[in-house]
């Protein structure tokens, strides 16, 4: 595996590869979830390559940028072991310069959900995902539905911006007992990972209830924060594939979502229907 530290030393890495490439952007602290997007990646592609940056312009000011999780050599065993061809590890000052051209989220879908939440934060997560993308012009680019907003805008910029890329949706991992995996379980106690098990607990509710013939999402979203109480809930909702909010469930076309704080842990899940 060649680890590349800057544009120039990936580019020089590609230069020696032949055939599509699947490209894998991470954060790092790498878990089951990351390694089922590599997998695909490695088994729809000659190349692969995984890139590992905390990236701090989609953080916002108080937010986990310096406790974020980083596990260096363990990130690197895994990208060994999953068969990665290249990874890129970059610092801040080999992804950013001053004063620079940045991407803007929609006026719209950009700053609901998450984008309400985290104002900011989806120009900080499409500026670096197009520098991401520009640098490895893969065949094919892997995201996961657990971020189910981050992959919609990403899809969207690709398309706005006509960038000839396949960005491959991913279906969300979990532990077992239905937990979402997240680089951010790690900053739960035990008692407080039985309190996430709400989250997934209140989508199991939202399908049970679809799958029984109502779907109304206004009983479906109160049944839900029936479950998630007394849980501190940012936003429980359900919308289209396009982000736009609907008021009945809609079978192939539907997003169920919640993001609530666990202690003092942020967290998000979903159900696509
Ligand atoms: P992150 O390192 O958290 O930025 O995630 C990197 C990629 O992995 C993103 O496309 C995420 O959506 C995806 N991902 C994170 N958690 C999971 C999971 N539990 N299942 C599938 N994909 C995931």
């Amino acid at each position: 595996m060649i680890i590349a530290r800057s544009a120039q030393e990936l580019q020089d890495a590609l230069q020696t590869m032949r055939g599509s490439i699947g490209f894998v952007p991470t954060m790092g602290a790498l878990h089951i979830g990351h390694r089922t997007l590599i997998d695909a990646a490695r088994k729809e592609n000659e190349c692969v390559v995984v890139s590992i940056f905390v990236n701090p312009t989609q953080f916002l000011a108080g937010e986990d940028l310096s406790k974020y999780p980083r596990r260096e050599e363990a990130d690197f065993k895994i990208c060994e072991l999953s068969g990665v061809d290249v990874l890129f590890y970059p610092d801040v000052s080999a992804m950013y310069g001053e004063d620079e051209v940045r991407i803007c989220a929609p006026d719209v879908r950009g700053f609901i959900l998450e984008g309400a939440s985290r104002p900011g934060h989806f120009d900080g997560v499409l500026t670096v995902v197009m520098k991401l993308l520009n640098i490895v012009r893969p065949t094919r680019a892997y995201f996961g539905k657990k971020d189910a907003q981050q992959l919609s805008l990403i899809t969207q910029m690709v398309h706005n911006f006509f960038m000839n890329i396949e960005i491959v949706p991913m279906d969300t991992v979990r532990e077992s007992d239905g937990l979402a995996l997240s680089s951010r379980n790690v900053y739960l106690s035990p008692s407080e990972r039985e309190e996430a098990l709400k989250l997934s607990a209140s989508l199991k509710r939202a399908t049970k209830m679809v799958m029984q013939g109502n779907t109304k999402s206004s009983e479906i979203k109160a049944s839900m924060e029936s479950i998630l109480s007394p849980l501190d809930v940012e936003y429980v909702t359900i919308v289209n594939r396009s982000f736009r909010f609907l008021d009945e469930v809609v079978i192939g076309d539907t997003i169920v979502l919640v993001a609530a704080r666990v202690g003092t842990t942020r967290l998000i899940d979903n159900v696509w229907m």
